[in-house]
């Protein structure tokens, strides 16, 4: 309930906020310190007004000793004209008054109790009420008499004029307070407004980067370090952006290009068949080249379905510990069937039980496109080496083939989308540009990644590095999810 009432309270916007903690701050070490200014100035006061009633009650004792001598006091203190001029009283030790000058206080029941009680027990000072409700400070003096009764004197003044000095002074300690708040009030917004200056100068400058102007950058000199690492943070940001906007907008004019090839095929396939001087053998043949398009698109389509959700980060769904070593025999069989025409003997080298966490299907994915690479690239009768081994806490799976290798220009860009380094020969080959950055995304995605070694004319040899299960990588079994089959 409290955080609410504070939530409510608090201002919304950063610049009032700001304004306020200014203005708080020195506005509670006023308060502070006007409360202790005045608490001292009145303590003053009060220990002035008590002395000067002690030294007055000491005076009026000089004066009245004689008459307490007398044998009747009364009578005594009645004669004497000095007295009238002052607040005096004479009480026996029970309180019962003897003797008040005109000038001394009438006071109510409970304040002549009090005054009686001061002169009982011989308090030196009391405050009391008159009967008009003024207080009225009082300082009793005990008298010892020889042979008689001591007897009390008490003195009274009133505490008005103090208080009415205690009233002005704060009075000036509010017109200052006011006075000095006011100047912070402004000073506070003054410094909020130029501390936010360059916040807002950054706002304007974000809203006018539109996604048609991401090249452009943030160019606000705050002169502060913490919004200067702001700048620099959001211009990072943009880049970012900017990149993957830029890869997006390649991507999707890659893929159309990819698909436009086979759907003009098509169209003229179907334009053969259907102008009717075509024999149905010739629309047979033509069908089995439809047959080879539709197939290369609809792996195209995969393809790029499995990227979208390596993109989305989708591609690993159910971790579970895979069997490397199984799955590179598997693998290594599906591969011979492609070797084996070429005379492209596939040799393994694979140690047993090694087990790695992930996905099986995208690891076999990933696998067999290196391995289908290696053969695709490589010469007839050539051989291509597969060994799995341990490296540290690292499974190593080597691919090294005898084929036409990767020149240096194109080997930092082998794993980007649609890259050939010899589009020619790799459409005859049937790939698309996508399989090693599919392969790429999927063992990056099981927290590994690829090496690549290659001499032009000399082979290449493709790393695959990949942690070690460990029990606690594996999070419970799910359900099979739909990415999978994708895959
Ligand atoms: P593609 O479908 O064209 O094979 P990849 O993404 O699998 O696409 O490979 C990208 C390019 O890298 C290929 O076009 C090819 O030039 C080169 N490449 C990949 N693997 C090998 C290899 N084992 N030997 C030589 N070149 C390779």
């Amino acid at each position: 309930m409290f955080s609410a009432i504070r939530t409510r309270l608090t201002p919304r916007s950063t610049r009032a906020q700001l304004t306020l903690w200014y203005l708080l701050l020195p506005a509670g070490a006023l308060a502070a310190f006007a409360v202790f200014v005045f608490v001292a100035r009145a303590r003053t006061l009060y220990s002035e007004l008590d002395a000067q009633l002690e030294l007055r009650a000491q005076q009026q004792l000089g004066e009245v000793r004689p008459a307490l001598l007398e044998l009747d006091v009364v009578e005594a203190l009645s004669g004497d004209r000095r007295l009238t001029e002052n607040a005096i009283a004479v009480r026996e030790r029970s309180g019962a008054i003897l003797f008040r000058s005109p000038r001394f206080p009438v006071l109510g029941g409970v304040a002549e109790a009090t005054a009686a009680g001061a002169a009982r027990d011989g308090n030196a000072l009391a405050t009391v009420e008159d009967r008009f409700g003024q207080q009225v400070r009082l300082a009793t003096i005990v008298v010892d008499r020889t042979g008689a009764a001591p007897l009390a004197i008490q003195v009274a003044a009133p505490t008005e004029p103090v208080r009415h000095i205690l009233n002005q002074f704060a009075v000036v300690l509010l017109l200052l307070f006011v006075l000095v708040l006011s100047g912070a009030s402004y000073g506070a917004s003054f410094i909020a407004r130029r501390a936010l200056r360059p916040v807002d100068a950054i706002v304007e400058r974000v809203r006018a980067i539109q996604a048609s102007s991401l090249a452009d950058r943030l160019e606000v000199r705050t002169g502060s370090e913490e919004l200067d690492g702001l700048v620099a943070t959001l211009n990072a940001m943009l880049d970012r952006i900017e990149q993957s906007m830029r890869s997006a907008r390649r991507f999707a004019a890659d893929a159309s290009h990819e698909l436009q090839t086979p759907i003009a095929a098509l169209r003229t396939a179907v334009d053969v068949c259907v102008c009717g001087s075509r024999t149905a053998a010739d629309c047979r043949a033509v069908a089995a080249d439809l047959a080879i398009d539709l197939d290369r698109m609809s792996t195209l389509v995969r393809d790029l379905r499995l990227l979208a959700l390596a993109d989305a980060g989708h591609l690993v769904d159910r971790v579970e510990p895979v069997d490397l070593t199984a799955l590179v025999h598997e693998c290594c069989d599906i591969v011979r069937a492609l070797a084996e025409p070429a005379g492209i003997v596939v040799s393994v080298d694979v140690l047993s039980d090694i087990v790695v966490n992930g996905s099986a299907l995208p690891l076999r994915r990933a696998l067999l496109n290196l391995m289908q690479n290696a053969v695709r690239y490589s010469p007839d009768g050539s051989k291509v080496q597969i060994t799995v081994s341990r490296l540290d806490d690292e499974a190593v799976l080597a691919i090294a083939d005898e084929g036409c290798g990767i020149d240096a220009d194109d080997l930092p860009h082998i794993f980007e989308r649609f890259y050939r380094a010899d589009p020619a020969r790799a459409r005859d080959t049937g790939g698309s540009g996508l399989g090693l950055a599919i392969a790429d995304q999927i063992v990056r995605s099981h927290g590994g990644r690829i090496e690549v070694t290659s001499t032009v004319g000399n082979g290449s040899t493709f790393l695959v590095l990949l942690p070690f299960a460990t029990a606690s990588d594996c999070p419970p079994r799910r359900d099979t999810p739909a990415t999978m089959n994708a895959v």
